[in-house]
């Protein structure tokens, strides 16, 4: 451990991000913001309520008639399952349920998502990336040395969130994002934005020989400006107008669908848990647990002594990365040896490579002054 290393006194953020900045308390930067700008604009009480009540009576004028009124992308994970299960059984909504495949899907959350659909009666709409893109998309990454490996899959759900959205013509999106788990955001150094077009199209160009005819590519411009202002495709996070805690979220989909947890957040996607459980704190020295852990501390779902606990241990077993290691390897096509060499090769960030941040900070600043955005991502 470095000598100038320091954690956050009230959360588990510490100098790993390194633009973390400490008060004269060692209250981390994060924690402050969350103070000042979020939580006082967060309401999961009769304010709340009445907001939630006013979008759902919209979202069903909206779709009066039609086959659907919401869009709901299903990963399988805790949040999108709550929510899921909220959509239709107490808001009486009618959404379209959608699946990305990349390939990757561990078989929890293949169980997960057809519990839920068949008891709910429900039709699953999945898009099956081509695997040949999928896997030369991510050899690419790999070949990048960039931290955020995880964009192939990323970028591929939103773009066919917003192609369904507009394909079928569905004025809202439900988006089980939400405040409860995820206050803590991931530093921009760690996991940066996957919808930033010049750094994807230079990726391409730099390491990849794949055409990409089918992969869904949407940019930042086309979701957030022509969809939002023009087609007027509305995101509603409903999760942040209640009491939201996730143990019990968990519990209760477990009791009612036979739900089955995953041991941490992400890990529907064997190419995710792998990279978030290994590769990242492992190349980069970044693990995620710690943002995902100092959100359900500030929210009061988790002691900073649990936390610290868990952190003391990797997040997958020895035996865990050997398989996963195997895995990942055999099933991008390449040697173990290789995959090694990737992990080992020079640190790289986006910084390294032509990218578009100034236009996000931009987009963030104007987001924030027009009251859109609470807090800024860095
Ligand atoms: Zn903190």
């Amino acid at each position: 451990m470095k000598t100038n290393y320091r954690i956050c006194s009230q959360c588990v953020m510490d100098t790993t991000d390194v633009k973390i900045k400490f008060d004269s308390r060692g209250v981390c930067d994060h924690c402050c913001d969350f103070e000042a700008n979020v939580e006082p604009n967060w309401h999961t009480d009769a304010v709340g309520k009445e907001q939630l009540r006013s979008d759902i009576e919209k979202i069903k004028k909206f779709g009066k008639g039609k086959d659907f009124d919401c869009i709901l992308g299903m990963s399988g994970g805790a949040d999108s399952s709550y929510l899921l299960h909220l959509a239709v059984k107490e808001f009486g909504l009618k959404p379209l349920v959608f699946h990305v495949d990349g390939g990757w899907n561990s078989d929890i959350a293949v169980s997960n998502i057809n519990v839920m659909i068949d008891k709910l009666g429900l039709d699953l709409y999945t898009e099956v990336i081509n695997w040949e893109e999928m896997k030369d998309f991510q050899l690419g990454y790999f070949k990048s040395g960039l931290p955020n490996i995880d964009i192939p899959q990323d970028h591929a759900f939103v773009a066919t969130l917003y192609d369904f959205a507009e394909r079928y013509n569905i004025g809202y999106i439900l988006n089980g994002g939400n405040i409860s788990t995820e206050c803590v955001r991931n530093p921009l150094e760690w996991i940066y934005y996957g919808t930033d077009m010049l750094q994807l199209r230079h990726i391409r160009k730099k390491f990849m020989s794949n055409p990409m005819k089918t992969y869904p590519f949407s940019s930042v411009l086309r979701h957030k400006i022509y969809l939002a202002y023009v087609k007027r495709v509305k995101v509603i996070k409903p999760l942040n107008n209640m009491p939201y805690i996730k143990s019990e979220a968990m519990s209760f989909l477990a009791k009612e669908y036979g739900w089955r947890p995953y041991p941490q957040k992400h890990f529907e996607s064997r190419f995710t848990r792998f990279y978030e459980g290994y590769w990242l704190p492992k190349r980069f020295g970044y693990d995620t647990r710690k943002v995902q852990y100092s959100s359900l501390i500030l929210t009061g779902q988790m002691s900073r002594e649990e936390a610290i606990e868990k952190l003391s241990h990797p997040a997958l077993s020895d035996d865990e990365v050997r398989k996963d290691f195997s895995y990942i390897a055999t099933k991008l096509g390449i040697d173990e040896s290789e995959l090694q060499l990737y992990l080992e090769m020079p640190l790289k960030s986006y910084k390294d490579y032509p990218n578009q941040e100034w236009f996000f900070n931009f987009g963030a600043k104007v987001f924030k002054f027009l009251g859109i955005e609470r807090s800024i991502k860095r």
